[in-house]
Order: structure tokens, then sequence, then C-alpha cells
């Protein structure tokens, strides 16, 4: 276990789940460090071709040592479980397209990327075809057609939606979704759980194993070396404090979660936490801005597969403000077809409008030193809010959404609207941000110095400040 030359992957969500597949291929044996407990109840599920006929799910945890500075109704979730929040998440899996990263560039300088869709595309080629994906495979600007192992297309009702939803500059395809259209039985609350469906199945076949009941509380850097040579962490059973030697760590342990480690590991060369020299860390700390809506049609149509609205195109959008829709399709959605006797067929549509927010430097999560104590982790300073213009975009989807459907004479009546309060979509981010722009390109932030080393070398070389 205490091999110096070993690469340690911290968590064993999709981000740890990815860089394992990655690392094994390359000849490695990582060890993944989880902080929850190998015997988890992680749930059931069991679907027939798609359909959802049994599901057994844990509760979500609402991560409560916060002391809140931006929005005092706003949420952090988080599963310190194998898989982590893949125990929970709905299998969408829609690529970023080019329109995504031309939105960030138009938006100023403080928002771009330091990659592009192109540099993007052979990752997304790569770990597809493990998601066993379902989904339509056309291309629309901002939606990439991607590795699908199921090609799924709308019922041809749709199409009267389609052609209205066109002429705002939107797109209708079916969702893509993991697993979408198989028979399954796993032991896991979602079809894909990262830790069962590569994790596991990795560790039983010897390419990498995982030590559970592992907190990582912070990196160890050697001045002299210039690397990171050790993780320390905390075994959750006995409290006993551990330090795991390495050659690299890759961080995967959630954007929350990665940044209170990365500002805990604090250094004579890094006094602000790991690569932390210009402040930003723990900063622009981004959720997406969610609404929930269900109208009432005048008629039935098809409930399968679940319909996906784009967002607007770039010329009908202001820079980073947009939504999309997605339609729901649960088991017990496809139960209440059932006992209303037109199986698949329903009246009532619900969506989740997504939309986007401009993430600011106030909201960010930060050590909450005052309230830390020895034995446990530190609790957190935690501000997020969602601009106001965040919540009329979603208003503005909501409206096209109804006109779309008018216009195709489906005859909606307006049921339920109502925006959730931030941080309530659970799809944080931001906190470890890559800059592009000329204030933080030089010196600072480790994480497009480390990418950007690695394709020079062109082999995994860590955690590196790129000096
Ligand atoms: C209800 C719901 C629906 C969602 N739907 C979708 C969807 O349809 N499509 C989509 O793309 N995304 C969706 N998401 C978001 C998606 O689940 C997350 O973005 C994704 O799981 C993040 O992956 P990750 O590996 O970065 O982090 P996580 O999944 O959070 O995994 C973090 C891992 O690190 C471990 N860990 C944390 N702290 C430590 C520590 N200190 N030491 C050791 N281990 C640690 C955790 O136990 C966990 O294993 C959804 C989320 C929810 C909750």
């Amino acid at each position: 276990m205490n091999d110096p030359e070993r690469v340690l992957v911290v968590g064993t969500g999709p981000a740890a789940a990815a860089a394992a597949v990655v690392l094994s291929e390359a000849g490695q044996e990582p060890l993944l460090l989880e902080a929850g407990s190998a015997s988890a109840g992680l749930g059931l599920t069991a679907r027939v071709r798609g359909l959802t006929l049994a599901k057994f799910r844990p509760s979500l945890a609402r991560r409560s040592d916060l002391t809140m500075t931006g929005d005092l109704n706003a949420e952090l979730f988080e599963e310190l479980a194998p898989g982590g929040l893949s125990n929970h998440w709905a299998c969408a899996v829609p690529r970023f397209s080019k329109d995504d990263f031309a939105d960030a560039k138009r938006a100023g300088v403080e928002y771009d990327w330091p990659l592009g869709y192109a540099e993007l595309a052979p990752w997304y080629d790569r770990v597809e075809p493990l998601l066993h994906i379902a989904g339509a495979v056309s291309a629309v600007p901002s939606l990439p057609a991607g590795r699908f192992q199921d090609r799924w297309s709308l019922a041809p009702e749709w199409e009267a939606v389609e052609r209205e939803v066109s002429a705002t500059g939107r797109d209708l395809l079916a969702m893509p979704y993991a697993y979408g259209s198989e028979t399954i039985l796993t032991r896991s609350a979602t079809a894909f759980n990262a830790y069962t469906r590569l994790i596991k199945p990795m560790s039983q076949r010897g390419s990498l194993s995982v030590r559970f009941d592992t907190r990582v509380e912070s990196l160890e850097w050697s001045s002299s070396e210039r690397r990171v040579i050790a993780v320390v962490g905390r075994c959750t059973r006995t409290g006993a404090r551990l330090r795991i030697p390495c050659r690299a760590v890759v961080l995967a342990a959630g954007a929350v979660n990665s940044a209170q480690i990365l500002l805990e590991s604090t250094s004579v060369d890094f006094p602000e936490g790991l690569g932390n020299r210009h402040g930003v860390l723990g900063r622009y700390l981004h959720d997406h801005p969610l609404a929930k809506i269900v109208v009432d049609l005048g008629r039935r149509v098809s409930l399968a597969p679940a319909s996906y609205v784009t967002r607007s195109s770039l010329d009908r959008s202001e820079p980073l403000y947009a939504a999309a829709c997605m339609q729901w399709n649960s088991a017990s959605h496809m139960a209440r077809t059932l006992l209303s006797g037109h199986p698949g067929q329903t009246s009532r549509l619900g969506f989740s409008l997504f939309g986007t927010m401009i993430p600011t430097r106030e909201d960010r999560i930060a050590i909450d030193r005052r309230r830390a104590r020895s034995n446990a982790r530190s609790p957190l300073l935690f501000a997020l809010h969602h601009p106001r213009r965040a919540v009329r975009e979603l208003e503005r989807a909501r409206d096209e959404l109804l006109t779309v459907l008018e216009r195709a004479r489906w005859a909606p009546r307006l049921k339920v609207f109502h925006v959730e309060v931030p941080g309530n979509s659970v799809h944080y981010g931001g906190t470890c941000r890559m800059h592009e722009s000329p204030q933080f390109r030089r010196g600072g932030c480790i994480f497009p110095r480390a990418w950007r080393h690695q394709r020079r070398r062109r082999r995994f070389s860590g955690l590196h400040d790129g000096s």
C-alpha cells in the first residue's frame, strides 16, 4: 500500500473512474482512496430495455457544516460513498459543444477555457463507449453526436414540435442516456454508478486497488522535488491519521471537496493552498440554475424516449445565459401511463429547465478556520447565488416551451413552474478553475499548467506547478 512510486486517485466517482481507466490502460496500477465505506448500501436498479421497473436509492446527504455567506437558502449536496454522485445522477450525457466554448470566449477572458472542443472530443470518444449510451445520432450546433451504442429518435408526433423549436433557434432531439436502452439488474441506485460499473470490475481484474474509509485531507508538497509526494488523511472508522506516499496524485473528489483538499494543502511555497498563487482556488463556484415545469396537454403523446430542447443559438442569447429543457421520463411516470390504460402515452409532461450563470469571485467555498476542529473535516464558508438574469433566462425558456407546444397544437396548460434554490441541481463546478486569461496564465493555476506539461512530455506527470 505504501509504495512511493504508486499513482493515487482520490475518489471513486465518474472523474476518478475515467482517470483510473486511462491510468490502467497506460500500464499503471493506481490506488484509489475513497472516503466512503465498501459496505455502503448503494441501492438497486432493475430495467428491461431501458424501462426502469424498480429502483431503491439511499437519500442524498446535504452538507450541514456550512456558514452561508451568499444566498442563505443555497444547498450543498454530496455523496461520500463508492461512485459518488453517480449513485444519484439522471445518466443524461449530452456533450459540450463548440458553441459552449465560443460562448465562454465572447463572455470575456475571465470566463474563457484553456482548451476547446477539438481537444475534448477524443476524450469523449474514449469514455462514451464505456457508458453504453442510447441517443439521437444527429449533430446540431449545441449537441454534437457521440459514440452511441443504440440509436433513438423521438416518436413521429414530436415532428410538429421539432419544427416549431427550430424556428426559435433551438433544436429538439432525444436526450442521450448512459445504459439508456439496456436490460439490467445492478446493485446501485442508477443504471451507471462509476464504482460498480467501472472501478469494481477493474479492481476484481487486478488493474487497480481501492482503499475505502480513507478521507483525504491534504496533499503534501515537496519544495525540493516541486511535486506532491504524499497524501495525508484519516481513517474514518478508527480516526487514525494516514500518510500515503505517491509518485503522483489525481484529485477527483468532486468540485467542492477537491477545492477543500487543495485549500488545506498549505506549505511555504503555497501558503494559500496548493497552486493558489492568485487567490482563485475555491472561487467562481458554479451550479446550473434549475426550474421545474409541468404542463397538461390537450392530447396524449409518447413519453419515451425523453426529449431535449437545446439552448438558444449564440446569435439569440446573451453571453453565458441560456437554458435547455430536459423532459422527465422516470419509472413512476411510465407507471402512471400504465395505470391510466394508455401505456407509454401521456397528456402531462414535466421538464427540468437547466440554465447557466456567470460565476463570480464572490461565489465560492473557503475553509472556515474559526470553527475548525482537529479530528473532523474543516467546516466551509459557502457562497452561491443565482444572478437575476439567470432566473429571467429560465422564465424565457418556460415561455418559449409553452409557445412551441401551442404552435404545434398540443394545447399546453401550465400546471407547475418552480425555480429551485442555488445548489439544488447538484452540478457544482468552477472551484479549481482553469483560466486562459492573461492575468492567470503565468505561474499560478496548477491545472492547465499540469495539463500542458503532460502534453509536452506525453506521459503522466501528476500534480505539478509547471515551473
Ligand atoms: C440528482 C442528480 C442528478 C444528476 N444528473 C446528472 C446527469 O443527468 N448528467 C450529468 O452529467 N450529471 C448529472 N449529475 C451530476 C453528476 O452526478 C456529477 O457532476 C458527477 O458525479 C461529478 O463527478 P465527480 O467524480 O467529479 O464527483 P463525485 O461524483 O462527487 O465523486 C466524488 C468522489 O470523491 C469521494 N470523496 C470526496 N471527498 C473525499 C475525500 N476527502 N477523501 C476521499 N474521497 C473523497 C466521494 O466519496 C466520491 O466517491 C447529477 C447529480 C445529481 C445529484
